[in-house]
């Protein structure tokens, strides 16, 4: 049963949501093609829930998950590879996964494991528009990415095809970027459209990046780029491919390291 609570005015939250409510009907009654957007805006009001656990929010303009359940994501914490950033049982410098391969991406990062609540919250933000979620992500991209942030020049953020960020209004891996304290470039395009790696089995992933990624024209042969210590940024690492191929392309530009910061990323079943 959805839990009640009162906001620190001690007024109900749902007399604060009803009170606003008529103040939208005041407003938009001789607009008659706004009612839908107030129609959107008054049920925001009037039903704040988490969009993890469904219940009533505490305060109407909070954002929209509780704090049992951000204090409930599955954070990665140390021990952790220093290349993938898998989560390790011992405090070894790499895991298994990582001795034989040949890495593009220097050390990547992710706040925690994409599954459970964290899971939820990155769909609710990418897919159901909801930005207020954005800068909760991002702070804990700072603290679990702080070596990382304290040794890079410039963040990257791994750009969407236009189509895709036209149809969904903004780049979720820009925004995130824009939080993290770093001068932001953005440097890739996508040359194609490419599937959602989530929805792609392992084996077809890599191929399903493979030259999907290239620099912007105004960065060809820009000499600012030599020796540069980039890090890209996105929202979640599956298998790594698409870091993978954005990376070969800053190294490609003269990038002297480059490593990668998600909020979220699959652990390997062989590290978890
Ligand atoms: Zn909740
Ligand atoms: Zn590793």
């Amino acid at each position: 049963m959805a839990r009640i609570t009162r906001c620190n005015s001690g007024i109900p939250p749902w007399h604060v949501a009803f009170s606003a409510r008529r103040c939208l009907d005041r407003v938009f009654r001789f607009l008659p093609a706004s009612q839908k957007a107030a129609d959107a805006l008054a049920a925001a009001l009037l039903t704040p829930t988490c969009v993890v656990c469904g219940r009533l929010l505490e305060q109407i303009l909070s954002p929209c998950v509780c704090e049992t359940c951000w204090c409930n994501i599955p954070l990665i914490t140390p021990p952790v590879c220093d290349r993938c950033g898998d989560p390790i049982a011992r405090p070894e410098e790499v895991c298994r996964a990582c001795i034989d391969r040949d890495h593009t991406i220097d050390r990547a990062r992710s706040a925690g494991r994409y599954e459970g609540n964290l899971r939820i919250i990155i769909h609710a933000m990418k897919y159901h528009e909801r930005r207020s979620l954005i800068s909760p992500l991002a702070e804990r991209m700072k603290t679990c990415g702080r070596k990382i942030l304290n040794e890079t020049d410039a963040l990257v953020p791994v750009p969407l095809h236009q189509w895709r960020q036209l149809s969904r209004g903004f780049n979720q891996s820009a925004e995130l970027a824009r939080l993290l304290g770093l001068p932001v470039l953005h440097l890739l395009r996508r040359t194609r459209h490419t599937r959602s790696q989530i929805e792609l089995p392992a084996a077809e992933r890599r191929a399903n990046v493979q030259n999907a990624f290239a620099l912007r024209r105004r960065w060809l042969r820009n000499p600012q780029l030599l020796g540069k210590r980039l890090a890209l940024i996105d929202d979640v690492t599956t298998t790594g491919a698409t870091l993978d191929a954005c990376g070969r392309v800053l190294k490609a530009a003269g990038a002297s390291q480059v490593f990668s910061l998600t909020a979220a990323r699959v652990v390997r079943r062989s590290n978890a």
